[in-house]
């Protein structure tokens, strides 16, 4: 501070003055103006009264008396000003006067006047007055000292602790100033940290920690505990991210001297967790080992934490590895979360490991534990360990498992489609009204598509008044979705309206299920509704578009997903893919996956979007890209039933056989074992287009020998307002309903007339003659389901179907051809995607 008066101290600011307003520029961001006037007070005994006034006026002491003889002291000087303008006369004013106007006009008046050339210590007694009685009017004082090619360091130092004095703090101003003309030394970073910290706008001081690892020299740990604390606070910042990551480059180079602080590290890996680095972030375990500074039990658990929840089993459990070889202490929770993790993953040999380990700590006495477990077997498809946990904690004496347990034994059956045991571990439920179990049961019976059933218990919660969670109806809306029970969906979603259920879940649920039926329009104005759509509602949008083959709409919904700033995952690029898929657009679509693992990491390892791809690849016959891309994943069959599909197209025979061969080889899941029918479905296909009848006769055999049975073509027509009438081939309505009949028999008349004629070569099952064989293909579900729209839909009016399987090509010229013969649109929506009938062509382009 002395350096202020000996720096060029005028004439007129010597004498007793000065210690005072020395002392007074010392404003740090803690002192407030009540300490000030003690220090001028203390400072300056043998000075004015006019000061020890002031403090009696802040303090309330007997304004009443002293406030006429002040005030008439003070009106005077500013005659006397008036008379004579001076610097130190307006320094007296500015010193002793209280009031703001008549300060303020005395500043600007000396400002004004070309004569008098104030100097540093001027400015500093005018931010003392701002502090205590105009801090708004503290950056225009240091921009006139600026202005004025006065010296701003310690301005700037007071300007700061103003601008955090106030409320809210003046960030804003105080960031400009310092940009432009603020002294960039490290203490003034800190306190300018400080102030965005105290504004709640951490994310506004992070440009200052680029600036201070420019400097090239050490810092103080100080200041880098305020950059890491904010960076933590800032997390959702990207910059935050590239912030930690540059100080933690900086410790490693050991170009800053590395702090001996636990928290600091784990402000640092805060941010880098929120934004999936998580490869840096592990880094920073072996960056504090090589510091000698073991990781605290919070980092390992935040860092946990953080793997876990992104599904990142393996790194996860490298880390929980790390922590039992230290002997750090893993948590029960830290566990369960971990299980769950690789439950997700379907990785199994992690969840045995965590599994002997908690036995061997005592931890399944914790029925969350034994939840995730049982739900974590499920997933690796290991459901014999998952039922021998839940036997064993019913074994045990005392009460049963707790509901969320017993929801997850009972998931995990109705995911293996053993439905009746799912049954009677709902039965076990001794609570009869718990919503956990009422949920889980609900949903079971909605993905096993027993539609029915789950509406009816859905029925039974609502009377017994169990509140039905949202996953809940989102699972009954996407079954109604793949019924086509379109009037109960109508109803579900009304539902949901009233009970205040439409969450993100529910929401996407709906647009994926009208659209899966056909109702495009249904989807968007359901879209439409949604003020800030997420990433799951806008990948439902895409979604949709994708399967009717709107490609430039995906795309346009993809944009605003990007402008969103949402991330974007596996999903969102499997039905961009598919969008691509409609009409060819390889280019765009490998363009696409590139950008996806550039920006967010996600790539065609992810079942969804490289079954998309070699869809992509079969469909513009590039059977080896599509093939390659199949052997490189793990054993997954609807990326090979894809690759079939494909060689059937394509009548590539020797690929069809190999490919038939490895889906054969496969141990199939029970709930997948469907797949091996349409293989063998296929593969019969695929000989009858060559005609090789034999080999499609001797697959025929081996699936009655081995007891494979297909899995009946089942067709469901969309009727407006009523529930969906449900067709199998040549089924019993048929034959009952004579209309019906007569209406069939037309279209096959007319159709006749259009010159198609039916293709035995889609016939599986052995007949006894070609006109049998015809007989069949003529009453294939589909074509039921049409002659009975045309029975009763208005003419004109479109025709909307759901096919449980593939549509068969038989089935698939003669709509073409029924779309014209009648000009309806037909809308089929199959197995594998969508189909859009019209004027005798198909929007699949004859390939699905
Ligand atoms: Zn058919
Ligand atoms: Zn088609």
């Amino acid at each position: 501070m002395t350096g202020l008066i000996s720096a060029g101290a005028p004439s007129w600011a010597t004498g007793p003055l000065l210690p005072g307003s020395a002392h007074v520029t010392d404003a740090g961001p803690s002192s407030g103006p009540m300490q000030h006037l003690a220090v001028v007070v203390c400072a300056r005994r043998s000075w004015c009264h006019g000061a020890r006034r002031t403090m009696m006026q802040a303090t309330g002491v007997q304004r009443a008396r002293s406030a006429p003889d002040r005030d008439d002291q003070q009106r005077a000087r500013i005659d006397e000003f008036r008379r004579a303008p001076s610097v130190p006369l307006a320094f007296r004013i500015i010193k002793q006067d209280s009031d703001v106007e008549r300060v303020w006009s005395v500043f600007q008046q000396v400002l004004g006047a070309r004569a008098m050339r104030p100097r540093a210590p001027f400015f500093q007694s005018m931010m003392t007055f701002c502090r205590r009685r105009l801090p708004a009017k503290a950056p225009d004082v240091f921009d006139a000292a600026v202005a004025r090619g006065i010296p701003s360091d310690e301005l700037f130092g007071s300007l700061i602790g103003i601008c955090c004095g106030t409320n809210p703090p003046m960030l804003q101003e105080l960031l400009d100033r310092y940009v432009r003309c603020g002294p960039h030394t490290l203490d003034t970073m800190f306190r300018v940290a400080h102030v965005c910290r105290a504004s709640g706008r951490p994310a506004s001081a992070l440009f200052l920690v680029d600036e201070a690892a420019r400097f090239n020299a050490d810092l103080p740990e100080k200041l880098l505990s305020m950059f890491a604390a904010c960076c933590a606070e800032a997390d959702s910042e990207v910059q935050a991210a590239d912030r930690a990551q540059q100080l933690l480059d900086l410790i490693r180079a050991r170009r800053i001297t590395p702090p001996d602080n636990r928290q600091l590290f784990g402000n640092l890996v805060k941010p880098l967790i929120a934004h999936r680095r998580f490869e840096a972030a592990i880094d920073v375990l072996s960056l504090m080992d090589s510091i000698d500074l073991p990781p605290s039990v919070h980092l390992y658990t935040q860092l946990l934490a953080g793997l876990a929840s992104a599904d990142r089993a393996q790194q996860g459990f490298a880390v929980f590895r790390a922590m039992v070889d230290r002997d750090v202490d893993v948590s029960d929770r830290m566990v369960a979360s971990l299980v769950a993790a690789c439950g997700r993953c379907a990785t199994l040999p992690p969840v045995e490991t965590l599994h002997r380990f908690a036995v061997d700590r005592r931890m399944l006495g914790n029925d969350f534990i034994i939840c995730s477990l049982v739900s974590a077997y499920d997933q690796c498809n290991a459901l014999d360990a998952a039922e021998r946990v839940f036997q064993e904690r019913c074994d045990r004496p005392g009460p049963g498992p707790d509901p969320r347990t017993l929801a997850a034994m009972i998931r995990a059956y109705g995911r293996h489609g053993r439905l009746s045991d799912a049954a009677r571990v709902f039965d076990l439920a001794p609570v009869g009204d718990d919503p956990d179990i009422w949920n889980g049961f609900t949903c079971t019976l909605a993905k096993a598509d027993r539609l029915p059933e789950g509406l009816s218990a859905l029925r039974a919660m609502r009377a017994r008044q169990v509140p039905a969670d949202p996953t809940t109806v989102a699972c009954l809306v996407a079954a109604c979705g793949r019924c086509a029970e379109l009037h109960a969906m109508a109803s579900l979603h009304q539902q949901a309206q009233a009970d205040g259920l439409m969450t993100n879940a529910v929401i996407s649920a709906l647009i994926y299920a009208y659209a899966h039926c056909g109702q495009l329009e249904a989807a968007e104005r359901v879209f439409q509704g949604v003020a800030r759509p997420d990433m799951i509602v806008l990948t439902a949008m895409i979604a949709a578009y994708g399967h009717h083959g709107l490609v430039a709409k995906a795309f346009a919904t993809y944009d605003r997903l990007k402008s969103s700033g949402e991330p974007a995952d596996e999903r969102t690029l499997a039905s961009l893919l598919t969008a691509c898929s409609h009409v060819g657009e390889v280019g765009r679509a490998e363009r696409t996956a590139l950008e996806f693992k550039s920006a967010w990491g996600v790539g065609l390892e992810s079942p969804y979007a490289r079954n998309c791809m070699i869809d992509l690849y079969g469909r513009s016959g590039n059977l080896n890209e599509a093939e390659r891309l199949a052997s490189a994943s793990a054993a997954d069959v609807v990326a090979w039933m894809s690759v079939l599909a494909a060689c059937r197209q394509h009548g590539d025979v020797p690929r069809a056989e190999r490919v038939f061969a490895i889906i054969q080889a496969m141990d199939l899941p029970a709930h997948l074992l469907s797949h091996v029918a349409s293989a063998y479905v296929l593969m019969g296909n695929v000989y009858t287009g060559v005609g090789r009848y034999a080999d499609a006769r001797r697959l025929r055999d081996e699936m009655d020998a081995l007891g494979i049975c297909k899995i009946p073509g089942r067709t469901s027509l969309i009727l407006p307002g009523q529930a969906a009438m449900h067709f199998l081939s040549g089924d019993d309505r048929y034959r009952a309903d004579a209309a019906l009949r007569e209406t069939h028999a037309r279209m096959m008349r007319d159709l006749a007339q259009h010159g198609y004629c039916p293709d035995v070569a889609v016939v599986v099952k052995e007949t006894a003659s070609v006109s049998d064989a015809k007989q069949s293909v003529c009453l294939h579900s589909e074509k039921l389901a049409i002659a009975y729209a045309l029975k009763t839909l208005p003419p004109g009016a479109p025709v909307h179907a759901v096919k449980n399987l593939r549509v068969c090509p038989d089935c698939h010229e003669a709509t073409k051809a029924l779309s014209a013969i009648y000009r309806r649109d037909i809308y089929i929506r199959d197995a594998n995607r969508h189909h859009h009938f019209r004027d005798g062509q198909c929007s699949c382009g004859d390939y699905w």
